[in-house]
């Protein structure tokens, strides 16, 4: 939908083919909503530059959906703590450190447990150390959904909801799509956007070396009844942040089980157990919901981004994996510069399809 956004806005006449009943029913509605480049982000590269411009953007492009559709994606820049439990963790988090600051990230040296306390009240006797990131935050991520819905409806995107495409032909010229029901649809050009079940359309195109897999990840959602967790806290087994509504949000698991996007009670109960550990507190809390969703991941972990193939009309915008959400707003941009442009932008050649070919 940022990619529909990004093209409507330049002029292009979109529209979005969603199986579901309504959008938002995938991936990005699950997803905590983190804009953590710094816990993410561990090494040099195209990867996190892409990452660094999308946060960077995060701002401008939240108060633009705000301002046309007054739906607000809630970004709020709270900072992030990675701790860790062990003294391994923390050697390594002193390495990790070290290298960011002279990477331009801005994050903090390493913390012992009473600087941590002062930050965040609260956490458990376990955790021994940890770094601060202050520029990491979060959105709501139902929200942006909503947003980036309202903003399609201003844009002119059309939303076709219950239609399913189940095959594609990308080969040579026009893309044409054949859809659920006897139907077809065709554009000037199609952009794949199917989170983890791209790999499937484009394996039935005959482009089965790009798979992407669907890497499962729950959620647990927690209402302690008090503001209680002003960053998000990153743990060595999982994480916490509060949302506006005052929910707890407790992650997240990885899992490779295939097309499974539900939350499961051994799942479930790591993640809460994560969480205790992390803020004792929450263990008597009231348990508010949980859910899962299925992370889209190409074989070598980074987004599919550009033409399948040079010159061509087919485009990827998928295998975002763990940062779908902060890369929204760079790959809506860098996609429709790709397709006003006739070619892919530089700064997409790392994400090529093509690599993986
Ligand atoms: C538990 C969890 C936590 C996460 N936390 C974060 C986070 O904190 N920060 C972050 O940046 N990212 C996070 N992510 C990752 C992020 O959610 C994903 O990278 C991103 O949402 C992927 O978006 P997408 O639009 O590509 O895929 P999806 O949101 O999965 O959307 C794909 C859509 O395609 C539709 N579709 C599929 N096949 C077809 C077809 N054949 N025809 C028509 N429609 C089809 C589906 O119905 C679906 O609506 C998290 C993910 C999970 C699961």
């Amino acid at each position: 939908m940022a990619v529909a956004v990004s093209l409507a806005r330049r002029g292009a006449q979109v529209r979005v083919l969603e199986r579901g009943l309504h959008c938002g029913q995938g991936a990005s509605a699950a997803a905590a909503g983190m804009l953590a480049e710094g816990a993410e982000v561990t090494e040099a590269g195209p990867f996190l530059e892409l990452c660094r411009a999308s946060r960077a953007l995060w701002p401008s492009w939240a108060e633009e959906l705000l301002l046309t559709t007054g739906v607000d994606c809630e970004l709020e820049r709270t900072g992030l703590v990675r701790v860790t439990s062990s003294e391994e963790g923390a050697l390594r988090l002193e390495r990790q450190a070290k290298w960011q600051q002279s990477h331009g990230f801005e994050v903090s040296s390493l913390w012992d447990p009473s600087q941590l306390a002062k930050l965040v009240p609260g956490l458990g006797p376990s955790v021994l150390a940890g770094i601060h990131y202050p520029n990491d935050g979060h959105v709501h991520s139902h929200r942006v959904v909503d947003a980036l819905v309202a903003a399609c409806e201003v844009h002119g995107v059309a939303i076709e909801t219950e239609t399913e495409v189940t095959a594609l032909e990308s080969r040579a010229g026009r893309p044409r799509l054949t859809l659920a029901g006897d139907r077809v649809a065709d554009g000037d050009y199609l952009v794949v956007c199917a989170g983890s079940w791209s790999g499937r359309l484009l394996g039935a195109a005959g482009g089965a070396e790009l798979q992407v897999e669907p890497v499962r990840g729950q959620i647990v959602a927690i209402d302690p009844g008090r503001p209680m967790v002003p960053l998000i806290v990153f743990g060595d087994r999982g994480y916490l942040l509060q949302k506006r509504s005052g929910l707890v949000l407790a992650g997240t698991t990885e899992e490779r089980v295939g097309y499974q996007p539900w939350p499961t009670v051994v799942g479930v109960s790591g993640v809460a157990a994560a969480a205790a550990e992390l803020m004792p507190e929450l263990a008597g809390a009231r348990f508010a919901d949980a859910w899962a969703g299925l992370r889209p991941h190409a074989t070598d972990g980074r987004p599919l981004l550009g033409r399948l193939e040079p010159g061509g009309r087919v485009l990827l915008a998928t295998a975002h994996y763990r940062n779908g959400v902060l890369l929204a707003p760079i790959t809506g941009e860098l996609i429709a510069r790709a397709v006003f442009e006739g070619v892919d932008p530089k700064e997409l050649a790392a994400f090529s399809p093509g690599r993986l070919a």
